[in-house]
């Protein structure tokens, strides 16, 4: 079974964790490492001969454009990881369709081709934010992978179906592809842990999340979802001084990562997500051109013109959520 193989590209100043400390208009004094963390991935995927589905921040694609058609050319899917990395639901959804048809214009332009697949920065569409899935669907993605079914401080839908599905919303309907997790009883009690990258990748020994993962592929009949940061690969970047806790969830065994990563590639089966979900490639879809302003992201966006997509529309799955 073929797994979705996802990387996050954001740079080690840009995350949550750190953002009480470093607003965004202070990101361009931070020396960028993600051209070159993200170089080291692509080396690594040509190594394993395995494609992925990159999830590109648009604040970096419109300074890095080379990086967009270096990714693109070398064979993987590009994807949208929101402009500004800002929690979805602390803001307006007007906010929140400005930095996404802005970061979906960048990196279209950029890689000549449509961009279908939507991450949040931090998995941010929770049960306060789902009308986010409508404005996802209305500037024409078609798939999402942003809602975590767990329980955690900063994001989660506890409860929500683990395996690839079907929402209906308003707007229309939309592919979710949620980063894997397993149930297991404990003690009597049941528990759910993620096992699809990220910090727990480098929390958990590998050998643990490897297992997980066949256990969903063979026993579950589950295709899986891995996530990595091109900053988890680089335990030589700047230290932010930063609440013990965020410290600890972000220098977590960085040294560790390439090698755990290395395994999996080495024991699964890999794709770019929308091959997993098996989308058609959409039809071309022209955004209109993107008027950047410097600092506009915030700006509530007037604009009632509701694109739709024209993205293909295929049958997948047999489960379906009403959220
Ligand atoms: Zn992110």
């Amino acid at each position: 079974m073929r797994n979705a193989l996802t990387i996050d590209v954001e740079d080690y100043f840009q995350v949550n964790a750190f953002s009480r400390r470093i607003r965004v208009d202070q990101w361009d004094s931070y020396p960028l490492r993600v051209v070159e963390n993200t170089k080291r991935i692509l080396d690594l995927l040509d190594r394993f001969e395995v494609r992925a589905t990159f999830f590109i921040l648009g604040w970096v694609a419109e300074r890095r454009p080379s990086l967009v058609r270096e990714i693109s050319d070398r064979g993987h899917e590009i994807a949208c990881h929101g402009f500004s990395h800002q929690l979805i639901y602390k803001f307006p959804p007007e906010v929140f369709r400005e930095d996404v048809r802005r970061a979906k214009a960048v990196l279209e332009d950029i890689s000549g081709s449509p961009v279908i697949g939507y991450r949040a920065p931090s998995y941010s569409i929770t049960g306060n934010s789902l009308w986010a899935l409508d404005i996802l669907i209305e500037e024409g993605f078609t798939y999402d992978s942003s809602i975590f079914p767990i329980i955690h401080d900063v994001y989660g839908i506890p409860g929500a179906l683990r395996e690839p599905h079907q929402i209906t919303r308003a707007a229309g309907k939309i592919h979710e592809f949620p980063v894997s997790t397993i149930n297991f009883r404990f003690l009597n009690r049941q528990f759910r842990l993620p096992v699809g990258g990220g910090g727990y990748l480098r929390l958990f020994p590998v050998s643990w999340i490897l297992r997980a993962l066949q256990h969903l592929n063979i026993r579950e009949k589950i295709p899986a979802v891995l996530y990595f940061h091109p900053w988890e690969i680089d335990p030589e970047q700047p230290h932010i001084p930063a609440e013990l806790r965020s410290r600890f969830r972000h220098y977590l065994n960085l040294d560790k990562t390439l090698g755990k990563i290395s395994c999996l590639l080495d024991n699964l089966a890999f794709a770019p997500m929308s091959e997993v979900l098996e989308i058609l490639p959409a039809r071309i879809h022209r955004p209109r051109p993107y008027q950047r302003k410097a600092g506009d992201w915030r700006k509530k966006h007037a604009d009632t013109d509701r694109r739709r997509g024209d993205a293909a529309s295929p049958e997948y799955g047999e489960k379906t959520a009403d959220l």
